[in-house]
């Protein structure tokens, strides 16, 4: 009998599924230039290429140990639809994180108002999928939407997941048009607490860092995809310094993998730090399982097995597994 090893499930708390389709792309010189293309991939989206699109990437995950993903969703409502079918398929557990988009984008990702996009919200909660609220950005989203759907979020008890200082452009935007940086408005608008999950944080700066942590809010770290996009390094000295709950994302899914998710965080750390060790393995395996439930709700959901027979894991003794899986492994390791 082959050697496992059982571990808790990895939870993808940050997913845009449909992004999967532009791996191996390398248009655009920055960030916005590949939101651009990224946008005209969002635009031919319908039911039934999200329902195939996104089972097959959902399966993809649920092969690297992925068995929860958080999928922020912001094409669509019937397309919503499609998407928990699609996990339904894949077997993975699917939380989705509908996003609410006031302004910019496209047609299709915006709602009226806050009030018809909580009526989304109430739709696919009454169709009885687990579901977060996502105001998409303080982008996307005008003040008085983050004040309506934060209060919501707060009266129900549901998560609540937003993109916040991933570009520096973002900041600038923001401090025009409300003195006040991205995770300062959230804060002042509700958006913050327990229950809240801050997407990339990559550009905080020490008072946003302070306003999170006083809250008890929690940082989606998306790694492969922060390098990819340039977007830079998460401040994780302070990150870590203020005791701020991380998890992790595989967001637009240039890669699909937790074990190099978790060694990017780690790999970070030790540049910027310039020591070793600074996040143990364990905490780090956690950060990739136990911690992303906790961002998206879930109270349970499916282990994996590891293949202790693999030959990343030749010679390595039983104690040192879990180092050996975020510092040298990759995801075929995992087993059912
Ligand atoms: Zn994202």
């Amino acid at each position: 009998m082959t050697a496992r090893l059982a571990l808790p499930g990895f939870v993808n708390a940050h997913s845009h599924a449909f992004q999967r389709a532009m791996r191996g792309q390398v248009e655009g010189g920055d960030f916005w230039t590949w939101r651009d293309v990224m946008l005209g991939h969002a635009r031919g989206l319908t039911p039934d290429t999200v329902r195939r699109d996104y089972s097959e990437t959902y399966r993809e995950m649920r092969e690297a140990g992925y068995t929860a993903v958080g999928e922020f969703h912001y094409v669509g409502l019937a397309e919503a639809g499609a998407a928990v079918e699609a996990a339904r398929e894949a077997g993975v557990e699917l939380v989705l994180l509908l996003a609410a988009y006031g302004r910019g984008g496209l047609d299709r990702f915006r709602q009226d108002s806050a009030a018809a996009y909580l009526e989304e919200v109430e739709s696919l909660r009454a169709g009885g999928g687990r579901v977060g609220v996502a105001p998409h950005s303080v982008r996307a989203c005008p003040r008085e939407w983050l004040e309506e759907i934060g209060r919501y979020a707060d009266g129900e008890g549901l998560a609540l997941h937003v993109h916040a200082d991933e570009q520096p452009r973002e900041i600038e935007e923001c401090l025009a048009e409300h003195r006040l940086r991205p995770i300062e408005l959230l804060a002042e608008t509700g958006c913050l607490g327990p229950r809240t999950t801050v997407v990339h944080a990559t550009h905080a700066d020490g008072r946003e860092l302070d306003l999170l942590a006083e809250s008890g809010s929690r940082v989606c770290l998306c790694p492969t995809t922060e390098a990819n996009l340039g977007d830079g390094f998460p401040p994780l000295d302070d990150l870590l310094g203020r005791g701020i709950p991380l998890c992790i994302g595989s967001d637009s899914n240039v890669r699909i993998d937790p074990l190099e998710e978790l060694r990017e965080i780690e790999g970070t750390a030790r540049r910027q730090a310039l020591r070793r060790n600074v996040v143990p393995p364990e905490r780090l395996l956690e950060i990739g399982s136990r911690e992303g439930a906790a961002a998206l709700g879930l109270d349970s959901w499916p282990g994996i097995g590891i293949d202790l027979s693999h030959a990343s894991l030749r010679s390595v003794e039983r104690d040192d597994v879990p180092a050996a899986l975020v510092h040298g492994c990759g995801a075929d390791v995992v087993t059912a």
